[in-house]
């Protein structure tokens, strides 16, 4: 059989990612991983989520064995709902779907916002799961650029001259790959520019909470919303969230909150895509957040991981001044590097492998071809004394190949 016949033609669109593909070596005890957005996984709260898992099969028992509501748990729903909601706007649950993840929000929102030709304004770089998860429906990437306050606005005028875009993606806070912020006052113009042009923008945030330096900043999502009179939550921002970087990955929940409308046909195709959310998993994540672990816990993430950016920034000025340059992020779990331009990441990814340090090659998370000579550097998951070795490797073979 030719397989490659039987195929739909979106297909050709899709690729395995580099970043999973990497993940599989990077897995390895004995190699040193900059590589995936991975959590520390020393600090996974095992004897909180046995508890958790106890008291659940007490008091709700088989319950949470069994097919549930595709909108998801209706508690955990309340919750996020709570969470969202100040004094100036309250969000319902009708609002918020529950999501296998952030990346099933997102990829149910490219279902049933985007058809074939449709542009979309992103970063660039951007999130390189997205490119991957919308590539597929034939849309058009385009970007304005982006500097160290996150997405550029001054060219955006000008890209929806001709072609209005369907969507707007970005990720305000401490962006992957990049871990740059939208600026406060961009995200008050980009909000006035959403009106002015009728655009809707896909704001994802899995990392909004993992601040370690300066003054949190309102979500787009809280400064465009408003409650009308009859149809409830307006917004033209949808807000992605998840528990997979201030909880664990492993569980495989997130969240959608949006204006009803949207989430009704979100909740269509997520019942053709898998039904819903795992009920165990989301009575633990559940159980977890109403007890207020969250309140004691992303603190604790927080102190670890600015201890491990620290220790990443302070060996990359140690082994990389005037060799390279590299983002300051205050949160979040990256930082992207570029190198001198004759140096190509990807080229140069066997043999850090070979000295048993892993990164992932900035390029496919860039439109254009750019960013060859970009890498992206988790600093979430090794340890600090791993940290300053891995680094101190790259930069002998970076030497070795300038
Ligand atoms: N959006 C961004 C920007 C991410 O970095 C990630 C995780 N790498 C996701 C979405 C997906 O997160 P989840 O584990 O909740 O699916």
């Amino acid at each position: 059989m030719n397989w490659n016949q039987c195929f739909a033609r979106r297909t050709t669109q899709m690729k395995r990612s580099a970043v999973r593909e990497i993940l599989k070596v990077t897995s390895r005890p004995d190699i040193i991983s900059f590589a995936g957005g991975l959590p520390a996984a020393d600090l996974f709260p095992i004897p909180q989520v046995q508890a958790a898992v106890e008291a659940v099969f007490k008091r709700v028992g088989g319950q949470s064995l069994q097919y549930a509501e595709t909108e998801g748990l209706a508690g955990l729903r309340e919750w996020i709902a709570r969470r969202l909601s100040s004094p100036h706007l309250s969000v319902h649950p009708e609002n918020v779907l529950v999501t296998s993840g952030a990346q099933q929000a997102l990829d149910l929102i490219g279902r049933v916002m985007l058809d074939a030709g449709d542009r979309v304004l992103v970063e660039n770089p951007t999130y390189l799961a997205l490119l991957s998860a919308w590539r597929p429906l034939g849309v058009e990437f385009v970007s304005a650029g982006s500097d160290q306050s996150g997405m550029r606005l001054d060219g955006l005028d000008e890209l929806v001259l001709n072609k209005r875009p369907k969507l707007l993606y970005l990720v305000p806070n401490f962006q992957n790959p990049q871990g740059t912020t939208l600026s406060r006052s961009r995200r008050h113009e980009l909000v006035a520019w959403l009106k002015a042009n009728n655009v809707v923008a896909v704001e994802d945030d899995p990392y909004g909470q993992l601040r370690y330096d300066g003054e949190s900043l309102p979500s787009l999502f809280e400064l465009d919303a408003a409650i009308e009179p009859g149809t409830g939550l307006e917004s033209q921002v949808i807000r992605v969230g998840s528990f997979s970087k201030i909880l664990m990955p492993g569980l495989r929940v997130g969240w959608v909150a949006a204006a009803r409308p949207v989430i009704e046909k979100l909740v269509q195709a997520k019942q053709a895509a898998d039904l819903h959310t795992g009920s165990l998993n989301q009575y633990i994540v559940w159980e977890l957040v109403q007890n207020g672990f969250l309140e004691e816990f992303v603190p604790l993430l927080c102190r670890t991981y600015r201890q491990r950016r620290d220790v990443m920034i302070a060996s990359l000025q140690r082994h990389f001044s005037g060799l390279a340059t590299w983002t300051q992020p205050q949160g979040g779990m990256f930082l992207l590097m570029t190198l001198p331009p004759e140096i190509n990441a990807t080229h140069l990814l066997p043999h850090a492998l070979e000295q048993k340090v892993a990164f992932v090659p900035g390029e496919e998370f860039h439109l254009n071809g750019e960013g060859a000579s970009t890498l992206r550097l988790n600093f979430s998951n090794a340890r600090p004394e791993a940290i300053e070795s891995g680094i101190a490797r790259l930069a002998a073979l970076v030497k070795r190949h300038h």
